[in-house]
């Protein structure tokens, strides 16, 4: 009855490309010859998308599930909005903007046919803009000297991952946070492979320099306190070296006398020792932020609507029944803000 794929893909305000994406995306999902299903999950879009994701629905109800979003809640949380509702036993990711073509998808299954319950992506040549690629690099060298995590290339969110690692990373309630990063987290046998990128053929990128440093902050605050012991070392490192040079300027004070000469040298190093703490400050906020939007426990996604095929009543009556078998991780999942 479960579909053997999945596809996830999130769409926000991408109705120039939609017409293209299904064009490709479904001649390339009948050519696996497996069933499949496609989860649409319509990010609070307020153009066309949700008008164009019914028609194709309505075009291919048997294959196709859309899950409509009440309002924006960015990429990730639409991505676990969707696989929430996922039900093969291959999940995979993909951006609706055509920079990962859907073609590609046979390469996953193949990885994880032979074994692979992670299939992480390296872009072959990655087609963006330069800062994107320069900031990318830089954020995946700081990413992977703070944290456990072994991705060579962070951005690319063309994946695949196998039903248990998807279950597990349902029954996490985190508010900000990076899916890749998460589901390998939950891998046993990661594997990363590399695939095709295209460049953005049609709308925008939904990412501004903000967002994208946004997104950078969640995933690194989301997976290591590294940048708070970083802060602990170093204050320790320069409050000593301030120790030292108090001690020295008393011991001159009493030898030498009163002294004037040096007084913009100290302003300089006053104001490095400023600039120091106020980063440290604005670090320990992002995690107090990250804590306190955690802490209220609000949905962290509300779905308006799923647009999919009545299935038959005895289907249902066995997913529930599956479903109370685990009651511990289920009432956990409803009380942290899952938002049937
Ligand atoms: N996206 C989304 N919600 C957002 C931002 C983006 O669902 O708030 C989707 C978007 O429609 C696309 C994918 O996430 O399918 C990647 O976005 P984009 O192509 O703009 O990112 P980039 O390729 O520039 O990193
Ligand atoms: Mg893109």
């Amino acid at each position: 009855m479960s579909p053997q794929l999945s596809a996830v893909i999130p769409v926000y305000n991408e109705q120039e490309g939609l017409p293209l994406l299904f064009e490709r995306l479904y001649p390339a999902l009948d050519a696996l010859g497996r069933s499949y299903e496609v989860v649409f999950v319509d990010d609070g879009s307020t153009d066309g998308s949700v008008a164009q994701l019914r028609r194709q629905f309505e075009r291919r109800p048997d294959v196709t599930r859309v899950v409509l979003l009440a309002r924006n809640a960015g990429q990730h949380l639409a991505i676990l909005a969707a696989f929430a509702q996922t039900r093969g036993a291959y999940v995979i990711t993909l951006d609706a903007d055509l920079q990962n073509p859907p073609e590609e998808i046979a390469r996953i299954v193949a990885a994880m046919d032979a074994g692979a319950d992670y299939v992480g992506t390296i872009r072959r040549s990655r087609r963006d803009v330069l800062w994107r690629k320069a900031a990318s690099r830089l954020m995946n060298r700081l990413r992977e000297g703070t944290t456990s995590i072994r991705i060579t290339d962070q951005g690319c969110m063309l994946r695949g991952y196998h039903r248990s690692v998807v279950d597990a990373v349902n029954h996490c309630t985190e508010v900000s946070t990076y899916v890749p990063a998460l589901a390998y987290t939950f891998a046993r046998h990661p594997v990363e492979i590399e695939v095709a990128h295209a460049e953005r053929m049609l709308g925008q990128s939904k990412y501004s320099l903000y967002r994208l440093v946004r997104l950078n902050f969640d995933l690194m605050t989301g997976f290591s306190t590294a940048p708070l012991q970083f802060f602990s070392l170093a204050g320790t490192v320069i409050a000593v070296i301030s120790l030292l040079l108090v001690a020295y300027l008393a011991i001159r004070r009493l030898i030498v006398g009163p002294e004037a000469e040096g007084l913009f040298t100290l302003f300089g190093i006053a104001f490095f020792l400023i600039g120091v703490a106020l980063i440290g400050l604005g670090v320990v906020g992002e995690y107090v932020g990250r804590i306190y939007e955690q802490v209220r426990q609000r949905p962290r996604y509300t779905v308006a609507a799923v647009l999919e095929e009545p299935r038959p009543a005895a289907e249902r009556l066995a997913e529930d029944r599956a479903v109370s078998d685990r009651p511990a991780l289920v009432a956990g999942a409803r009380v942290q803000g899952a938002p049937e």
